[in-house]
């Protein structure tokens, strides 16, 4: 088996993206049979449980305070109402739950305490935890690790150039710190990203480059298509087509062969063929439920029916890696250390996003 590269170049991914579709969907599928049982799926469900007014600009970002959407906000979720819903996951056939908070970071106090609380209650279902919060420190990270958090979600979105293009209010390096605070304890990390955006090739190929050369590479990738939701300032974007998202994920399988290769948001607009082009090409994992946040997704019963067609099977928790222990609070070695550390605000001019911003200001008055 060759070695897992951690030096692609933009030029060498490029080349990979644009082979003839044959010999790409050839290679990919290859690779995968070589690293991976090419009829297991893994299968999470993606828990919002804290819902918009979010201070952040994301251009794609139904969440985010600043623009007009019809998402209805919500405080922090309680611990038994997540154990209800994880359960109910696990029944659906889901092996990982992913709890996503609408933060720009984390900040020590009573409601990440609640989420640690979330985090070790699933670890105790025996499924996955995955938990996608924003920026984090390492005594957080490590705090999240102690009450058995399987994976951290971070996205790097986009490439570093074209990150400028869609957020303000924060730096690519930020999302690299975090990164390595996750690195730092034994918590898998989960980083992809979004086409359709109005990214150039160059700027997919760009994101695959700075995901690949981490090392390690991430345990998971997430390749999102936009959902261009009314009132973000990427609605008008047109959608992303089944070919390009076949490309990108055959061209993550190749340049990240051993991550687990997601089929995120989107899916509602593919089609079972699609879908399945995908899976040969190597993705390897799907969010299931009827929401993925706050966007639409296929429902668990739609997938199940998939899988039979395809003869694909949920994966099984912890078949990558061992179940974390969970220490109890009261155990912890780690305290709240109430840091408030300073992630980067460049607020560089977005127009779109300034344009969504005065249109939300109209509507809302
Ligand atoms: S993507 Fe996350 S950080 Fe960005 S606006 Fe949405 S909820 Fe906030």
């Amino acid at each position: 088996m060759s070695e897992t590269r951690h030096n692609w170049t933009k030029e060498e991914v490029l080349d990979i993206y644009n082979k003839p579709l044959m010999e790409l969907l050839y290679e990919a599928a290859t690779v995968h049979r070589k690293r991976h049982d090419p009829n297991v799926v893994q299968v999470s469900t993606l828990l919002s449980i804290k819902t918009g007014g979010c201070s952040e600009d994301c251009g794609y970002c139904p969440q985010a305070a600043r623009y007009h959407t019809d998402i209805e906000g919500n405080d922090l979720m309680n611990v038994q109402q997540v154990k209800a819903q994880a359960l109910r996951a696990k029944e659906g056939g889901s092996s990982r739950v992913c709890m996503g908070a609408a933060w720009r970071n984390v900040k020590d106090g009573e409601e990440f305490d609640q989420v640690l609380e979330m985090v070790r209650t699933i670890n105790k279902l025996d499924m996955e935890v995955c938990c996608t919060l924003g920026m984090l420190t390492e005594n957080q990270a490590k705090r999240l690790a102690e009450a058995g958090l399987y994976a951290y979600n971070h996205n790097l979105d986009s490439s570093e150039e074209y990150y400028k293009e869609v957020i303000s209010t924060r730096g690519y390096q930020d999302r690299l710190d975090t990164i390595d605070n996750v690195r730092k304890t034994n918590v898998t990390v989960c980083s992809g990203g979004i086409i359709g955006m109005g990214e150039r090739l160059e700027d997919r190929a760009g994101m695959l480059v700075a995901l690949s050369t981490l090392n390690p590479q991430p345990e998971s990738t997430p390749i999102n298509a936009l959902v261009a939701v009314e009132g973000t300032p990427l609605e008008d974007q047109k959608p992303v087509s089944i070919w390009d998202m076949v490309r990108m994920v055959a061209t993550t399988r190749i340049v990240m062969p051993e991550t687990q290769v997601r089929l995120s948001a989107g899916r509602t607009q593919m089609t079972r063929e699609g879908q399945a082009m995908c899976f040969f090409a190597g993705a390897n994992s799907i969010f299931a439920g009827d929401k993925l946040l706050t966007t639409p997704n296929p429902d668990v019963n739609e997938d199940m029916e998939m899988f039979a067609l395809l003869g694909l099977e949920p994966q099984k928790p912890f078949t990558k890696k061992v179940q974390p222990q969970t220490v109890e609070a009261k155990d912890s070695e780690f305290e709240s250390l109430g840091e408030k550390p300073k992630w980067t605000r460049p607020e560089h001019t977005i127009e779109r996003n300034e344009a969504a911003k005065e249109r939300a200001k109209i509507i809302k008055q």
